[in-house]
């Protein structure tokens, strides 16, 4: 038995025998091309490109079919590299003046992207190359009148192992037999990775040479929560993940029979429980789940990846959306929290070097900096309010005086629409992040000024613990068990209940089952979660005596030492079932 260890990109747990794709390398000559045959050489690259848009729609509509809207953003990817002038001019050039043949000038053009891609830090930019590939090796093949490679052919259930996956063999998984599937290239946030996961398949990627040591027919495990592949098992380890797999198809099927149901404690004691939008595609998931509404709505993707901000009507576009797909159910809708690693280039003059963008300009201080843009966002949202119950909510609030005049901006913009004849809520509330220190312990006089509060642990931690939240070296300091937190955070639920104001907490901590019991025994009933774990939550929820997590949270406030604190949380879910103390 030998066990490769890679990265795990989609879990679940595969038994199979391997089905090894060959390598699909394809080799390019390099042909010289007379004079008077290269407008031929033009038209035969055109000739490509219009087949590989021909694909693309095809494949559109295959996606549309088996994988949903929120996947033929791929698609529509795939039409934009085709369209940029790396492939439309770039190619044509090199074609006419190194006389070459199309297929050496496109595989050129694309070898020096890939030199570019390379020397991205940014994971997730740096797998986007992918893409570029994807569509790079459907012109080839086209050139070459290759056939692309079809998985659908793989007639009997199997474990595929391949040296890389391109986004689009991925799009026909779901019509295969595959049962998971192992890569000796990719990372975790590639589009590969992305869609085994929407597609519910396990994978592992990473392993580096997978296809070398395996071969075809041989029985494996793949284990796509620990990003193992197993070869040739025991007996006892396929016994073992046997058991694993039962395990979990039961506990989904037991999360399954929670949709819809009340979050109520052993005790009686009902929660809230939304969910984080960080994008409209999500949407469907999102109605699906029946929560108790949107607690974020994470505005920023409106921002990102432009290069002017998003005007008026397009912003009250989406935001109605939402708010229609949601009602009657409240939405919490953020303003945008541009700035810290959400750098926005919208022309506006913004900074590009902050040697701390964490602390810089991000946030409210970057909408009170540039109040159109702010005002805009507060406009749309208003003109959006009519069609379901919202509520707007200011990021890194840090003083009185920033709320005073984002309230100042929010109330302008309510008495302009109502000079232009709109129609809008008469009241829509206005509330803060707490996420920052100075607005944890200010948040007595804060709380004169807001409605509402919801509670960013991800900022908060990262704050009071001085850990940089992206930075891996300080990872392991990350810690939302800290004496400090939980006192802080304690504090904070004290002050806004003598206040008498909503409360609600939307960082990560919502959706770590560890962490649960412990917001729970403070005494927050109002949760917003990933909905990717927004079942899992509830099962804790309704798991828990929130007079006991109360009790526990009591003896924890005198407590020096997260371990002890972490160990004291843990008792109280347990004994329970696989994942219950994950
Ligand atoms: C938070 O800080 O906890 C939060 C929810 O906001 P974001 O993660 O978007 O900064
Ligand atoms: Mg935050």
């Amino acid at each position: 038995m030998i066990v490769i260890k890679g990265v795990p990109a989609s879990s679940g747990i595969a038994i199979g025998k391997a089905y090894v794709l060959e390598d699909e390398d394809i080799v390019v000559n390099r042909d010289e091309i007379p004079k008077e045959k290269l407008r031929r050489e033009l038209r035969r690259f055109k000739a490509a490109l219009d087949a590989t848009y021909r694909d693309l729609d095809h494949a559109e509509g295959k996606v549309l079919k088996t994988l949903g809207r929120e996947h033929v953003k791929l698609i529509d990817t795939h039409r934009l590299i085709l369209s940029d002038p790396l492939i439309t001019k770039d190619v044509p050039r090199r074609i006419m003046e190194e006389r070459v043949n199309a297929e050496f000038a496109l595989s050129e053009a694309l070898e020096m992207v890939n030199r570019a891609f390379e020397k991205i830090e940014d994971e997730f930019f740096r797998e986007r190359r992918h893409d570029l590939f994807d569509v790079g090796k459907r012109l080839l093949s086209h050139l070459l009148k290759r056939e692309k490679r079809d998985l659908t052919s793989i007639d009997a259930p199997a474990i595929l192992i391949a040296r890389n996956l391109l986004p689009s063999d991925t799009f026909t998984l779901k019509e295969t037999k595959i049962l998971g599937f192992a890569t000796d290239l990719g990372g975790r946030t590639s589009h590969t990775a992305l869609l085994a996961q929407s597609l519910q398949i396990p994978a592992v990627v990473g392993l580096s040479d997978a296809t070398r040591r395996i071969k075809n027919g041989e029985l494996l495990v793949l284990d796509g929560d620990h990003g193992l592949v197993i070869v040739t098992p025991t007996a006892e380890a396929i016994e073992k993940y046997q058991r694993a797999q039962k395990e979990t198809q039961r506990e989904t099927r037991a999360l399954e029979t929670l949709r819809g149901q009340p979050a109520t404690t052993t005790d009686g004691k009902r929660f809230e429980l939304a969910v984080n939008l960080d994008s409209p595609e999500d949407i469907k998931m999102i109605q699906a789940l029946k929560s108790d509404g949107i607690g974020l709505f994470r505005t920023e993707f409106l921002f990102l990846n432009r290069t002017a901000p998003p005007g008026e009507a397009e912003q009250a576009k989406v935001y109605s959306h939402v708010i229609k797909s949601l009602a009657p159910l409240p939405v919490v809708i953020r303003a945008a929290d541009i700035g810290g690693d959400r750098l926005a280039h919208l022309g506006l003059d913004e900074p590009k070097d902050e040697i701390n963008p964490f602390m810089g300009l991000r946030g409210i201080r970057l909408l009170l900096k540039y109040p159109d843009l702010f005002k805009t966002q507060l406009r749309a949202i208003l003109r959006a309010s009519t069609h379901g119950p919202v509520k707007v909510l200011l990021p890194m609030v840090s003083s009185l005086t920033e709320l005073r005049s984002a309230r100042h901006l929010f109330q302008q913009a309510h008495e302009e629409l109502e000079g232009e004849g709109y129609e809008i809520t008469p009241k829509v509330d206005l509330g803060i992040m707490v996420e920052t220190p100075a607005a944890a312990l200010l948040l007595d006089h804060l709380l004169t000024q807001a409605d509402f509060i919801s509670i960013g642990t991800n900022d908060l931690i990262q704050y009071l613990l001085a850990v940089d939240r992206v930075n891996e070296h300080v990872a392991h300091l990350y810690d939302p068990f800290h004496p400090t937190v939980v006192r802080v955070l304690h504090q904070i639920v004290e002050t806004t209940r003598r206040y008498g104001k909503w409360m609600s907490v939307c960082g990560e901590m919502t959706s770590d089952p560890r962490a649960v019991p412990l917001l729970v025994g403070l005494g927050i009933d109002s949760l917003s979660v990933s909905p990717r774990m927004f079942l899992r939550v509830k099962q804790i929820v309704k798991y828990l005596s929130a007079a006991t997590a109360s009790q526990a949270v009591i003896q924890a406030l005198s407590l020096a030492d997260s371990e002890e604190i972490h160990r004291l949380i843990g008792q109280l879910v347990q004994p329970a079932g696989r994942g219950m103390t994950e």
